[in-house]
């Protein structure tokens, strides 16, 4: 059995801020992915490592100038309960309710699942489809990253080493529809084969604009299909354009084959739960 990390548990920013500038420490939130990583078997064991638990500045939920503001330490469990989240960002709490099960749920946190960065994470694809914002800072100060900017590489950030993830800010507005789905083994402890979030505005006879279409699970990071996007902005996604957006979103995406699923599945599947969100969203 290797050897356990020392733990050190700054009790405020400022403290974490020192610590990280001291050298590489891995911050551990819920741990529910650190702890499954440094068992030795999976790479190295890291040298030290740095406890987020007394830092209340990454906790609590709030509407601020219509942004939903999460604080990195925000656990699923919270986004469930959480009536700002339910009314005015119900796909996060969808997307919430699907993580693991509810151990996890009460452990694992949204900053966890943005910094370890899975193609697979769950709550990635309604950060990009709802245009969110990541707040994080160090020592050099703090400044915030576009989601869509933020997962660089497969399991790579933007995130430097000596900076905590801090907020979320998604803003919330007026008139925007956002729908999440998920298709994995299980309804419960399932990793995504494939999970989705489109996002829109319903402009009536000028049909949808701002569409922003998010997958997880088909490439190396979470991403946006922006020629399917393109396929469905401007118009009423009509079954005819429902045709041809699931077609588009078909030939867009380059999944891998791997074991949880082969590429091929994952390209109709895609397409035809895309088809599907148009379906529901238009009622034909
Ligand atoms: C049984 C099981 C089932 C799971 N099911 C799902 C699932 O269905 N969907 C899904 O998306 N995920 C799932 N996960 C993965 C995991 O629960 C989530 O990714 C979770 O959100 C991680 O949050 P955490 O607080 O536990 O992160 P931790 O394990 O504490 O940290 C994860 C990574 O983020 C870094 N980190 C954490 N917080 C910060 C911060 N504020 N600033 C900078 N870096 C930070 C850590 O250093 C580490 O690299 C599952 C895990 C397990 C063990």
């Amino acid at each position: 059995m290797p050897a356990e990390p020392p733990i050190e548990t700054p009790r405020n920013l400022f403290e974490a801020y020192e610590r990280l500038a001291a050298g590489p420490a891995r911050p551990i939130a819920g741990g529910t992915d650190v702890m499954v990583s440094i068992t030795g078997e999976l790479g190295p064991i890291p040298d030290r490592m740095l406890d987020l638990s007394r830092l209340d500045e990454l906790r609590g939920i709030a509407m601020e100038q219509g942004s939903l503001v999460l604080g990195a330490r925000t656990t699923y469990t919270e986004i469930r309960r959480s009536t700002h989240c339910r009314e005015y960002l119900p796909a996060l709490v969808e997307a919430a309710a699907t993580i693991g099960a509810a151990q996890i749920q009460n452990r694992g946190t949204i900053g966890g699942n943005i910094a370890n960065a899975s193609p697979a994470g769950d709550t990635l694809p309604v950060l990009l489809a709802a245009d969110a914002m990541i707040l994080v800072g160090g020592q050099r100060g703090e400044r915030e990253i576009a989601a869509a900017d933020f997962f660089v590489d497969y399991r790579k950030t933007a995130l430097a080493p000596d900076e905590l993830i801090l907020q979320v800010r998604i803003p919330v507005p007026a008139g925007r529809s956002l729908r999440f789905r998920k298709v994995g083994t299980r309804r419960a402890q399932a990793i995504s084969k494939v999970v989705m979030a489109l996002a829109w505005r319903d402009l009536g006879t000028a049909g949808w604009s701002d569409v922003r279409l998010a997958l997880g699970s088909v490439a190396a990071t979470p991403v946006r299909a922006k020629a399917t996007e393109a396929a469905l902005e401007g118009v009423r996604p009509t079954p005819e354009v429902a045709d041809l957006a699931a077609e588009t979103l078909a030939g867009e995406l380059k999944p891998i084959d791997d074991v949880r699923s082969t590429a091929e599945y994952r390209r109709v599947v895609s397409a035809r739960v895309l088809h599907r969100l148009l379906r529901d969203a238009e009622g034909w």
